[in-house]
């Protein structure tokens, strides 16, 4: 097994892990019915993408369920 040469300071490891944090998930609002979405998503709300409809969206409910499973 390979074996590390010395120990990585606190300073040294706190630094390298200086980028390892992660970004908030950012939103946009949607152009067809103004509610927050993923950019580059369809929209959940309305299933809209590019300025027209390529989800249709019947029951808010049983989407709901859909997405949990
Ligand atoms: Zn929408």
């Amino acid at each position: 097994m390979a074996v590390p040469r010395k120990k990585v300071t606190r300073s040294k490891r706190n630094m390298r892990r200086a980028h390892d944090a992660l970004n908030p998930n950012s939103f946009q609002e949607c152009s067809n019915c103004g509610e927050l979405k993923r950019p580059h998503h369809v929209c959940a709300s309305c299933g809209h993408y590019a300025g027209r409809e390529v989800v249709s969206v019947v029951d808010k409910a049983y989407d709901d369920d859909e997405d949990a499973a």
